[in-house]
């Protein structure tokens, strides 16, 4: 891969690079506002911070609370858009758009003179209508065990679950999920019951992950939809590339200008405080401060994302 020839730099020192980008993302430490609208994740230390950075000859460098799990949340739309697509092919794109929606992500008010086809996989409307399409006509359950095996088999790491407290706390605060499931099966845009669809959204967005499970599982996506290390094909590098670009224009919502403007890597944030960016060609980078900004994005995250960019410029328009 020339891109990696070109970015990679053997002599750079990685571990001393993430341990200058936490602290200059020190000072951001405990700002923003912790999700809340979750009890389950009020309930989470603030002061957290981590970083994971994952390159394609699978060394890891972290620093901080990289080893430590959190609630991945909307950074696993990227893996069930990845499985879906996997199994539905272009046909997906008949149920969901590729255009930002530049609205919460959470807002209603496209679907309803879009007819109940959300504008991209990776705001709520869309990542439920991709768990609908990842289900098939298997059961919810099955659908979720195999997104678990895939984070498994992608991280090489055994200890990934859902964490069934905030799965709860998800769905008995899942008012505006179940609303915008009903919204677009009124427009017939679900083949399964809504509720068996949202069992898998909500246990989905409440996976426990560590920055390093997340940088390791997306590996896929900084090298054309192949393992790097043994180029085991995971996904058709169009589709990899599609799942970058979404990533890039999508990832964040109505943050998603601002965080292409300053970071300039695909990226998808959660609100768990989490944010998985991919540098194509070279690896993947995890972040993780609970204190998010206005749209649901980390915001010492995304400071610290922003000096990894300057210190290696690991731009993808550089
Ligand atoms: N589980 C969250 C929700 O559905 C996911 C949102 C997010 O991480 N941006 O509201």
């Amino acid at each position: 891969m020339a891109d990696f020839d070109r970015k990679e730099n053997p002599g750079l020192d990685y571990q001393a690079i993430v341990d200058a980008v936490l602290a200059d993302a020190e000072v951001y430490r405990g700002h923003g506002d912790v999700a809340t609208y979750i009890p389950a994740l009020a309930q989470v230390n603030p002061n957290k911070l981590g970083i994971a950075l994952a390159l394609r000859d699978g060394s890891v460098f972290c620093a901080g609370d990289a080893n430590e799990p959190f609630s991945a949340q909307s950074i696993c739309k990227v893996f069930s858009l990845s499985l879906a697509l996997q199994r539905v092919g272009p046909a997906l794109w008949n149920h969901v758009g590729r255009e930002p929606s530049g609205s919460p992500f959470n807002s209603i008010v496209q679907l309803e003179s879009e007819k109940g086809k959300p504008r991209n996989p990776l705001i709520n409307a869309g990542a439920i209508v991709v768990c609908d399409q990842l289900m098939g006509r298997r059961g919810a359950d099955t659908t979720l065990e195999e997104l678990l095996d895939f984070l498994r088999t992608r991280s090489g790491e055994k200890d990934i679950n859902v964490d069934e407290q905030v799965a709860m706390s998800e769905s008995q605060a899942g008012h505006l999920n179940r609303s915008l499931a009903h919204f677009v099966a009124a427009f017939g845009n679900l083949q399964n019951p809504v509720e068996e669809v949202l069992s898998v959204y909500f246990r989905q967005c409440s996976i426990a992950m560590s920055c390093r499970q997340l940088a390791l599982a997306a590996q896929y996506l900084a090298c054309d939809g192949s393992d790097c290390r043994t180029g085991e094909s995971v996904l058709l590098p169009t589709r990899a590339r599609r799942v970058n670009a979404l990533m890039l224009t999508c990832g964040h919502y109505d943050n998603s200008g601002d965080f292409a403007f300053r970071i300039g890597l695909p990226g998808k944030s959660g609100v768990g405080g989490g944010i998985l960016t991919v540098i194509p060609g070279v690896g993947t980078a995890c972040v993780w401060s609970p204190g998010l900004n206005a749209a649901g994005t980390s915001l010492a995250g995304a400071i610290a994302l922003e000096k990894l960019v300057e210190r290696t410029g690991w731009s993808v328009f550089a």
